[in-house]
């Protein structure tokens, strides 16, 4: 990614950035904030910086965009969604603190599903993002926003959430890599939560290269993220020295619900993964099946209980058409919240309620081992895991937003690696015969985030190059 240096300045490639952003909003409606005038300020004094001298940073004047379910003063931190409209954050979020402290610089904030409630970026309050490689169709979601201004090369990257896919499926669905670490890698402090068992900060970027780099910034135990795990990223892992890697495939997913290009494309990679003499293990997965049932329990449980401080009365917006504190509650989260977001809430509640609980919450949660013991098996035969990351490519705007049942069945790939707490890597696969985008994800075993990146940097490399050995000086040797 383009630093600035003596020569390039830090505000001619922020000046840049504003300005494709400013054009491309008015197509894609990518963002729900621009940081025109901070952003400028920062670079100025990023410039200043250079001329005296001074080391400003791995991310020095890097343009970057932020999801808008991170907090910062800068701009409202809305989550899209009606509910936070008004609230600026007086914390700022630990990753973005970390970007910012290397020399990265927000230019604005992107849209999303309210709340990350979503595989469209339809659910938002601001209405939907359009897709990079074709403007009938979704931008994917819930962090649409965030992979259109990478794909359309507005920013070299930006930040995302994924708690059942939010990063891959449409970094999958514009062509680029995005990254889902293992759960606790990067702090969530000053993040808005979703579903706190599962919520993972991660990154879109043009290479894992610079995925890469994002991590080695953000990546660490945080004393105000308690789930956050002791510092691993970038230590050594043998596990992963030998070049010629052992690639399982899931059995349980080859099935009619997945598009044929994205089969193709999958067997397309397995083809060069062989020719290239890595081993390919075929895995049995039963348990998976199970996944998104599981997710759409557990999930909207933890939704549930996290959207409740969200009242109209310590922040964002507040109904005024109630001279009682109960209407006040009610108005409010009436009004303010999205139809899914309320989907969730009181599917949430019914599934913890006393009477239910056993038959749904339980359950989920026992179905969930039985997924994170079938991983972990399937680690013990092979070293990563490639499946697709979605059913199909990117969806037409419209098309599934008022049907809850056909856009969660989107989900059914990538829920499973966030219940096991599992990385995940969207890689691009190709494009389907109508420009489409098409992908496919990289799942490893816990901790396995920047061996995930090396063996795609590999693959990535070798596409170009056509041969397997000596890649020792990939991210300069230091892993
Ligand atoms: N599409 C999934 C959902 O709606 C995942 C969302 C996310 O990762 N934030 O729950």
């Amino acid at each position: 990614m383009k630093t600035a240096n003596k020569e390039i300045t830090a505000v001619s490639l922020v000046q840049a950035a504003l300005e494709k952003a400013h054009k491309f909003q008015e197509t894609h409606h990518i963002f729900t904030f621009l940081n025109d005038v901070e952003a400028i300020k920062k670079a100025a004094e990023i410039d200043e910086r250079i001329k005296k001298g001074e080391n400003v940073g791995r991310l020095a004047g890097v343009p970057y965009a932020l999801k808008d379910n991170f907090l910062s003063p800068e701009g409202e931190t809305t989550a899209s969604a009606h509910i936070l409209q008004g609230f600026t954050s007086p914390v700022t979020a630990t990753a973005v603190e970390k970007l910012e402290k290397e020399g990265a610089i927000m230019i604005g904030r992107t849209n999303l599903d309210a709340f990350a409630h979503g595989s469209s970026t339809e659910n938002s309050y601001f209405g939907p993002t359009k897709n990079s490689k074709d403007l009938e169709r979704v931008a994917g979601g819930s962090s649409g926003g965030s992979a259109v201004a990478v794909a359309l090369d507005i920013v070299s990257f930006a930040t995302g959430t994924d708690t059942g896919g939010s990063i891959r499926q449409p970094a999958t669905f514009n062509g680029i890599y995005g990254l889902k670490p293992t759960y606790g890698t990067v702090s969530r402090y000053g993040v808005v939560a979703m579903g706190s068992s599962t919520d993972c900060v991660g990154f879109f970027a043009q290479t894992p290269e610079d995925l890469n780099l994002l991590m080695e910034i953000t990546a660490g135990q945080d004393p105000k993220d308690m789930t956050t795990l002791p510092d691993f990223y970038g230590k050594d892992n043998e596990k992963f020295n030998d070049p010629i890697k052992k690639i399982g495939i899931i059995k349980d997913f080859d099935n009619d619900a997945v598009a044929p290009s994205i089969r193709k494309a999958l067997a397309d990679k397995v083809e060069e993964l062989k020719a290239k003499g890595h081993e390919i293990v075929e895995l049995n997965m039963p348990a998976l099946k199970y996944a998104l049932a599981a997710y759409y329990i557990i999930v909207p449980a933890e939704v549930a209980s996290n959207l409740s401080r969200h009242d109209g009365v310590r922040y964002g917006f507040r109904s005024d058409k109630s001279d009682n504190l109960n209407d006040l509650y009610e108005n409010t989260r009436n009004e303010g919240f999205m139809s899914e977001n309320k989907r969730r809430i009181m599917t949430g509640n019914f599934v913890l309620s006393s009477g239910f609980y056993d038959a749904y919450y339980l359950k989920a949660a026992k179905a969930r081992t039985m997924i994170i013991n079938e991983y972990d098996d399937a680690f013990e035969k092979c070293d990563f895991i490639l499946t697709p990351v979605s059913p199909n490519p990117a969806f037409k705007l419209g098309e599934k937003v008022d049907d809850p049942v056909a856009m969660y069945l989107e989900d059914m790939m990538s829920v499973s690696v966030n219940l096991a707490g599992l990385p995940g890597l969207a890689i691009p696969a190709g494009e389907t015969e109508d420009g489409l985008s098409l992908g496919l994800q990289l799942v490893g075993p816990r901790r396995s985030d920047a061996d995930l990146l090396k063996f795609a940097a590999e693959m990535d490399k070798d596409s170009h190059a056509g041969s397997i050995d000596s890649h020792a000086d990939i991210f300069g040797g230091k892993d």
